[in-house]
């Protein structure tokens, strides 16, 4: 366990977790912490090997003094994470760094909460104990990313719709079934902190990640903080209304963008369009791509909400960059020309400048994200330490 968590060694941690390796003048910059307090909160760090000193940079030797540079010791800690989605179960063993270093996947028999954490303690079991990866490093915790209103601080899943769970205390259920000491966030923020770690966010000082599948959320990064929200939610931007909507959402409000522009929506509008009541999402894209303009008008009309969606992230937030990613991007091409529009045309001023790329993301990376958020407990807990949480 870390020697200390005092705030200042947290935040020194966190920093060289997240935008490592760095040299202390450039930890003391991040941080807003003095010279002198960044060297304290150190020297435990150091002692108890979390983080280790290494050389400059190859390029940099020459350069003046020669500046040792903090970078966190990758082989201190393994983490789990895992994915849950509404019907598989993503897995990823990492080391402190959140880098993979084995994977596994399931099928979920059930949507039922005794068998999805059956099925977690099962596949947690098979990633701890394969031989693939005997020489990894011991696992400290594990990380469990999940779609809806999730409460990491108490672990509790409020509301997820794609699973019908209401009020599933799944951090204690997990930590029982598995003996690990147990985390669990929104899916779309540990996305986040694994992009913001190790992706397209390393090194941003803002950025967002939207993502669009089955359900739409948003993982907002401010400030090289990961916004959690202080009652759980933040960054739903599945749920804002869009102008003229009257689908019912998975939400139970009328309009959202989710009502529109989510997967399982797309599919039934398309089904009314197209007059055939069996049509599936391949079946949708295939007509859109080949030019059926009432199916094509349902993408359309999706990337219009989705467009609007981004632009209000601009707009709220300001981010450097908007990563666009989830299962929806696999037909980007039906979205690309209206969300630029859209975008364009909502987003206000400089907001504009902000760099939307778009970038695949498998579901084992949503997982990698549960692993760096059990990382980052390990540090700065969510809960409270050694099975104090239960009961
Ligand atoms: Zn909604």
């Amino acid at each position: 366990m870390l020697p200390t968590q005092a705030p200042a060694a947290a935040q020194v941690f966190h920093t060289v977790l997240a935008h490592g390796p760095l040299s202390r003048a450039e930890v003391t910059r991040r941080t807003g912490l003095s010279p002198g307090a960044v060297t304290k909160a150190s020297a435990p760090l150091l002692e108890d090997e979390w983080i280790e000193e290494i050389g400059p940079p190859p390029g940099e030797r020459a350069a003046g003094r020669p500046a040792t540079l903090l970078a966190v010791r990758a082989a201190r800690a393994g983490f789990v994470g895992v994915k849950v989605t509404a019907d598989e179960l993503f897995c990823v063993r990492t080391d402190l760094t959140a880098r993979p270093l084995a994977t596994r996947r399931v099928e979920l028999d059930s949507q039922d909460v005794g068998s999805v954490v059956q099925a977690i303690g099962k596949l947690v079991r098979r990633i701890t104990t394969g031989p693939a990866v005997r020489d990894a490093p011991h696992v400290e915790g594990l990380g469990v990313a999940i779609s809806g209103d999730v409460d990491g601080h108490t672990g509790v899943v409020h509301r997820s719709p794609f699973l019908n769970w209401q009020g599933v205390p799944l951090a204690r259920l997990v930590e029982e079934a598995t003996g690990l000491q147990t985390v669990i966030e929104n899916d779309v923020r540990a996305l986040t902190v694994a992009e913001q770690w190790s992706g397209a966010g390393a090194g941003l000082s803002s950025f967002a990640v939207v993502t669009v599948g089955t359900g739409i959320g948003a993982g907002l990064s401010i400030g090289g903080n990961v916004v959690t929200g202080a009652h759980g939610v933040a960054g739903e931007v599945g749920h804002l209304p869009v102008r003229g909507g009257e689908r019912m959402c998975t939400c139970g409000n009328v309009g959202c963008v989710e009502s529109i522009a989510a997967t399982q929506a797309i599919v039934e509008q398309a089904r009314q369009a197209a007059g055939d009541p069996k049509l599936t999402m391949a079946d949708a894209v295939r007509l859109a791509r080949g030019g059926n303009k009432a199916v094509l008008a349902v993408f359309t009309r999706a990337a219009q909400a989705l467009g609007l969606a981004i632009a209000t992230v601009a707009n709220l937030i300001g981010p450097e960059r908007i990563i666009i990613s989830g299962e929806g991007v696999a037909f980007y091409d039906l979205y690309a020309e209206q969300i630029r529009e859209t975008f364009a045309a909502q987003a206000f001023g400089a907001a504009k400048d902000c760099d939307l790329i778009v970038r695949p993301l498998p579901f084992e990376e949503w997982a990698r994200g549960g692993a760096a958020v059990a990382a980052q407990n390990l540090v700065a807990p969510t809960r409270p330490r050694n099975g104090s949480a239960r009961g």
